[in-house]
């Protein structure tokens, strides 16, 4: 197939999951959707891997990690109602398409993984992409990023045993922050709030991510 051939496939297989995937399952944000619309997720996966971008599940990215499935992403994007003046940091950023999806909302993204070969190739990618105001950092993101602090969103990508205090520190009044908790085979995502200080939280959807492996816990 040519490239414009290619690229009218991954059009048409794009708006497909947004329709049957994400709308017909309930997710309505129009901004998620909107974003979900526009990023070629297909840039995101390794190339053997490409004509299957836009179907319904996780897809390997390299390091034994994943991108997330289509569905679960925007339940997360959809569970921190962003808006475009929200601070954001994402944790594992992977192959860096949740971090588009992020910069598509807001331009104040800031993204950390451990893997210094996947932050190099996201940073790369986003840059390509046209995605210059997200900071993607190397480093360990269950300690947050105080530099960038106090975030109105926070999104991990990555199952933590517990709520990351450093996290819940580094979130600002009225801030949310959707995480994946529990055990390495089965996790739920966990909505926080944090109202006149305190942090609430709302047990959501059962899933499974890879572990955030943590500095904490060594
Ligand atoms: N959202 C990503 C995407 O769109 O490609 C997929 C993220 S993948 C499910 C989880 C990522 O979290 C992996 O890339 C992993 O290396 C990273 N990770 C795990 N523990 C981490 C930590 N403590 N700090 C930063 N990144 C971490």
């Amino acid at each position: 197939m040519d490239v414009a051939g290619e690229i009218g496939q991954f059009d048409v297989a794009r708006r497909r999951m947004v329709e049957e995937q994400l709308r017909n399952r309930g997710i309505a944000d129009e901004r998620v959707l909107r974003a979900m619309s526009r990023i070629p997720r297909h840039e995101f996966a390794p190339e053997s891997y490409r004509g299957e971008a836009y179907h319904d599940h996780p897809l390997p990215i390299g390091e034994g990690q994943t991108i997330s499935q289509p569905y679960i992403v925007a339940i997360m994007l959809q569970a921190l109602a962003l808006s475009p003046s929200d601070h954001v940091l994402e944790v594992g950023t992977g192959s860096g398409y949740v971090t588009a999806l992020l910069a598509e909302i807001t331009p104040h993204v800031i993204s950390i993984e451990r893997h210094v070969a996947l932050a190099d190739a996201a940073r790369a990618l986003l840059a390509r992409l046209g995605y210059s105001s997200v900071q993607v950092i190397a480093g360990d993101g269950s300690l947050g990023y105080a530099p960038g602090a106090p975030y109105n969103a926070i999104l991990v990508s990555a199952a933590a045993r517990e709520l990351p205090q450093p996290l819940l520190d580094q979130l600002a009044e009225g801030g949310r922050m959707i995480i994946p908790v529990g055990p390495p085979d089965l996790q739920q995502l966990q909505l926080v709030s944090i109202q006149n200080g305190q942090s609430q939280v709302l047990s959501r959807e059962i899933c499974r991510f890879v572990p955030l492996v943590s500095d904490l816990a060594s």
